[in-house]
């Protein structure tokens, strides 16, 4: 395991914010709770309507994480979008979102689904990198593809 690996998952044992929210020792506006997952209002919204789906089981990173409950969040976090497409929140369209790792830009060592409502002229974006205008040659994509796929 890498370093940064290590790093992340010490310091979610230390402490995590997610679990002391599911023990009730810190407050959430809680939207939905079942046996395997709950979600709750982004204490600083991207836009107003930010819920973060979360496993109830603490799990770092999406390698920590079954498959079935990342199943199952997906499962509500597509319920919840549809919901915040009725709920009178400002939403033109809807992100959904996981950072997974420092470099990703995880703050939070407890899996977490973003799920926000989108508008024209909100102010949120992606910046992208210098090579991101330059389409990739089929060669490199198949060779990618390849890798990815023999450690499936
Ligand atoms: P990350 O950057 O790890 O993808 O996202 C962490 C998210 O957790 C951020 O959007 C941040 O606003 C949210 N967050 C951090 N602390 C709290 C908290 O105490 N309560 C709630 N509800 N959200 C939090
Ligand atoms: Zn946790």
């Amino acid at each position: 395991m890498s370093v940064i690996r290590d790093r992340e998952k010490k310091r979610a044992m230390d402490s995590c914010i997610f679990c002391d929210i599911l023990a009730n020792k810190l407050p959430s506006s809680l939207v939905y709770c079942d046996d395997l997952c709950s979600a709750f209002m982004d204490i600083q919204p991207v836009n107003p309507g930010h819920v973060l789906v979360i496993p109830n089981k603490h799990a770092a990173s999406l390698a920590d994480l079954d498959e079935d409950t990342g199943a199952h969040m997906f499962r509500v976090a597509q319920r919840i979008a549809a919901a915040l497409r009725k709920s009178g929140v400002k939403c033109e369209g809807v992100n959904l979102f996981i950072a997974d790792g420092e470099a990703a830009g995880q703050d939070v060592f407890h899996v977490h689904l973003h799920i926000f409502p989108r508008f024209s002229g909100d102010g949120f974006g992606f910046t992208f990198g210098p090579t991101y205008t330059v389409k990739t040659s089929r060669q490199s994509l198949d060779e990618w593809a390849e890798k990815i796929r023999s450690v499936l």
